[in-house]
């Protein structure tokens, strides 16, 4: 089957977004490892929403971001924060949350 390159957009949009919240959250760790668990936990919890990519630049349109998204995103961002926060993974080497 051939098709055209995609992803799923939620991926950048919650980098980004975790990227925003980040400054405002010092105490929260931001290493590698707690933010891909933070961007694990926020996209199990978002619907995918699959963009195909062959015009590039997928980020402009997170930046472009539709309001409705954005409140849904940034929820989900919010509570991953909240959870790893509480419970840093980086000391672990297990998979998964
Ligand atoms: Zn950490």
């Amino acid at each position: 089957m051939k098709h055209l390159p995609f992803k799923n957009y939620m991926e950048d949009a919650v980098g980004y977004m975790l990227e925003r919240l980040a400054p405002q959250y010092p105490d929260i760790c931001m290493c590698d490892r707690c933010c891909t668990d933070m961007m694990m936990i926020a996209l199990n919890n978002l619907p995918p929403r699959y963009v195909s990519t062959h015009k590039g630049d997928v980020l402009k349109r997170v930046e472009g971001m539709e309001l409705q998204y954005e409140v849904e995103v940034l929820t989900e961002t919010l509570r991953a924060m909240q959870i790893v926060g509480r419970k840093p993974h980086h000391g672990r080497n297990e998979e998964g949350i």
